[in-house]
């Protein structure tokens, strides 16, 4: 077995102990195989393994990769600025950092322009860290209802990316917190929206991330090793 399929082996065994714990089932929970930095070769790994969900944070990646992998679903995971969405459009399944009313009204055109429904969650700032992307936790029921008009994406759930911690326990009352966000927003049953995706742990803390409600788990470096991002 190469290295890529015993990383994935071991991490199936911790999500299925995570599901169990917190009374779901497997497949309630998307194992996204986070592939930036890393080559279409080594990526393959993964999708021969059944991970065809792969979240990239940047366009440039995604667009690089996109022609050489077959049958899988492109998430973009990371930051993205206005002027690129053009160009991943018709590439990706879910945008997972949707957080100014600009950037979802470009999504909107650019979906509209192709005839799609875009698939978005609302990237939330829940520990309100000043270096964080994201929509603050009290502002959030307003920003949902701005875009649910919109009527080329469809809000799908939320997102975050909880602080860098030695010990997961310390996100436990982060991915707490962003279910509740999530539960109660579903329960205003605003139209066009679903809110049953919850985007949230990382190889540091998926497994606290599952207990916590997570439905969609973004793994990089416990599936594909460290990153090298080279000497800039
Ligand atoms: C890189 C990245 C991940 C994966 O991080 P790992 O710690 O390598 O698992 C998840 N989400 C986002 C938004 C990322 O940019």
């Amino acid at each position: 077995m190469n290295f890529v399929a015993e990383n994935i082996a071991e991490i199936e065994e911790k999500i299925q102990r995570a599901v169990e714990k917190s009374g779901r089932k497997r497949e309630d929970v998307l194992l996204i195989a986070v592939s930036k930095t890393k080559p279409v070769d080594l990526i393959q790994k993964a999708v021969d393994c059944g991970l065809t969900s792969l979240g990239e944070n940047k366009v440039q990646e995604v667009m690089e990769k996109y022609d050489h992998m077959e049958g899988v679903h492109w998430h973009l995971i990371g930051h993205l600025q206005t002027n690129k969405v053009k160009y991943i459009i018709d590439k990706v399944d879910m945008i997972h950092s949707v957080e100014s009313l600009k950037l979802a009204q470009e999504i909107n055109k650019r979906a509209a322009a192709q005839n799609k429904v875009m698939d978005v969650l609302v990237e939330v700032n829940v520990a309100d860290e000043e270096s964080k992307f994201g929509v603050k936790p009290e502002d959030v029921e307003d920003f949902i209802r701005q875009i649910a008009e919109l009527a080329h994406i469809r809000v799908r759930g939320l997102m975050t990316v909880a602080p860098f911690v030695e010990n997961p326990e310390e996100n436990r009352e982060v991915f707490c917190q962003m279910q509740q966000i999530l539960i109660d927003i579903k329960g205003k049953n605003i139209d066009n929206i679903d809110m049953d995706v919850l985007s949230m742990g990382m190889t540091g803390d998926y497994e606290v991330a599952i207990e916590e409600g997570a439905t969609m788990v973004r793994v990089g470096t416990g599936i594909f090793g460290q990153r090298d991002y080279g000497i800039k």
